[in-house]
């Protein structure tokens, strides 16, 4: 199998090839049974399509309104060295001689199975026999995950920080078909070398033909191809010629793959701290937004179970400062806004929250965006300020409770609680409202924000004095706070 010329890919219409997914009329959609693999998979699929196409960004744009032909892939794909997209080739480098391989399940490659004694992998998918034996075809995706998106911790020891950083969150840009979304995530060969100045000192091939060596692996050497499919182990999947019905795809196979082995990569790229000391550089990986301070770039992670997307949107489409960093759009983002606006698109975010592999800390939001993203980005950020401003309200209407000499784990306890709901409540409101985006003037998305989140955190808070009706001091308390959330706010329940 060559991942740029054969069917690979899992669609509801069966597999499919790179090829066929670019140049067909046909409306595919992935099939894969987790969403962290069909994140992989537009990540993936995209990379491999800059491979192949190399295109500058009105060659993108072209191919984004008109399509492209068999005849066009075929033409490109004659200059491409194919051989390092085989089967048993992609993103695998060998073992070095002597060294001691960390051998493991297939399962751990998808989060939220428990088969370690994380606390935290609990989930729907917890059931490690769900996924203990995947397809051939599947194993590239689930090696491109490890790379990419799982973070190096939670292997321990034998786990290694990719050119990513570990567990970062990813923004790609969505369009309504699969096709679109994967032209509109492939890099513009002329943009991006312009946003990273790489030189023809930067190495071309890639780490499976040829490994990064040193003990800093400096961001300014890796060229575009190379840094796309960056590795962090030397991987190998062993092959059982035995049938099975793919864990990961659900397809039929006579091929099996059961387990992994492993040996991390030595040194540092600049996504770690070893990296930021020995001065490694960031390497602009284009699905990450960053935050960028005085000491290093750090790509944007979820900071824990509870969070949601929508509190950082703002910042992922245009930028934000905050206390001492500037927080980025990923490269994506930004190249897409160069692009001539032709219909409906989506930001869509995903990625690990915890540390540990935990299904119920994972992130998988779509949010309609403005036609033209350069230009209404005021309309999503007046959205996003009016949740934030009433979480700040709820907040501060909840802290009269600190006051009542009442055990401060207990009262934090309460008020963590109430604003977790709302934070929750708030991501489907948000989602909801944002498709209005293109219909509605910034002033009125506002209005209707601040309405549908005003009723939420007083009905939050209206839940918690019901709560606590027969305790005098909280109640009072409450009492006090509700009067406050009233005072603030502009919509008045009732
Ligand atoms: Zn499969």
């Amino acid at each position: 199998m060559n991942l740029l010329k054969d069917p690979f890919i899992s669609t509801t219409k069966g597999k499919i090839s790179l090829k066929q997914l670019l140049t067909s009329e046909q409306d595919y959609q992935l099939q894969y049974y987790f969403d962290e693999t069909q994140l992989a998979m537009l990540q993936l699929l995209p990379s491999l399509t800059t491979v192949v196409l190399k295109p500058n960004l009105e060659d993108l744009e072209r191919y984004l309104t008109h399509g492209l032909s068999e005849q066009e892939y075929d033409q490109c794909l004659i200059k491409v060295d194919t051989q390092w997209f085989e089967g048993g080739c992609f993103m695998q480098s060998p073992m070095p001689q002597g060294v001691k391989v960390a051998d493991g399940p297939i399962t751990k490659l998808v989060s939220g199975i428990e088969c370690g004694s994380s606390a935290n992998a609990l989930g729907l998918f917890s059931e490690v026999e769900h996924v203990d034996v995947v397809c051939p075809d599947c194993i590239h995706v689930l090696n491109y995950n490890l790379h990419m998106n799982i973070k190096g911790e939670c292997f321990g020891p034998t786990g290694a920080t990719g050119i990513r950083g570990g567990g970062s969150i990813s923004t790609l840009v969505s369009r309504p078909s699969l096709k679109e979304t994967v032209f509109a995530n492939t890099i513009a060969i002329d943009e991006f070398i312009k946003e990273t100045h790489l030189t023809e000192e930067a190495e071309q091939s890639f780490m499976w033909q040829k490994p990064p060596q040193g003990e800093i692996y400096y961001a300014h050497t890796i060229g575009l191809e190379r840094g796309l499919f960056a590795l962090a182990y030397h991987i190998n999947f062993p092959i059982e010629e035995k049938d099975c019905v793919c864990g990961v795809c659900g397809a039929v196979s006579d091929q099996s793959v059961t387990t992994f082995q492993r040996v991390k990569y030595t040194g540092s790229y600049g996504s770690t701290k070893n990296g930021r000391d020995g001065k490694a550089g960031w390497w602009l990986f284009p699905y990450t937004p960053i935050s960028v301070k005085e000491d290093g770039v750090y790509p944007i992670c979820a900071r824990d179970q509870n969070w949601q997307s929508w509190q950082e949107l703002s910042s992922y489409v245009v930028g934000k400062e905050v206390n001492k960093a500037l927080i980025e759009p990923a490269y994506i983002v930004r190249q897409f806004r160069k692009m001539i606006p032709i219909n409906r698109t989506s930001l869509l975010i995903g990625g690990n929250i915890a540390d540990q592999g935990s299904i119920v800390g994972r992130v998988y939001d779509l949010y309609a965006m403005p036609e033209s993203l350069s230009r209404d980005n005021s309309k999503i950020t007046k959205v996003i300020d009016a949740g934030l401003e009433e979480k700040e309200k709820l907040s501060l209407a909840l802290n009269k409770i600190f006051g009542i000499g009442y055990d401060k784990n207990f009262v934090s306890g309460i008020k963590e609680q109430a604003i977790q709901s709302f934070i929750c409540n708030a991501q489907q409101i948000i989602q909801q409202i944002l498709q209005d985006v293109d219909r509605k003037e910034a002033k009125l998305l506002r209005a209707d924000a601040i309405l549908r989140l005003t009723q939420v955190s007083h009905r939050i808070f209206s839940d918690v004095q019901r709560k606590y009706q027969y305790d005098l001091p909280l109640f009072r308390a409450l009492v006090k706070g509700e009067s406050q959330l009233n005072r603030s706010s502009s919509f008045k329940e009732g």
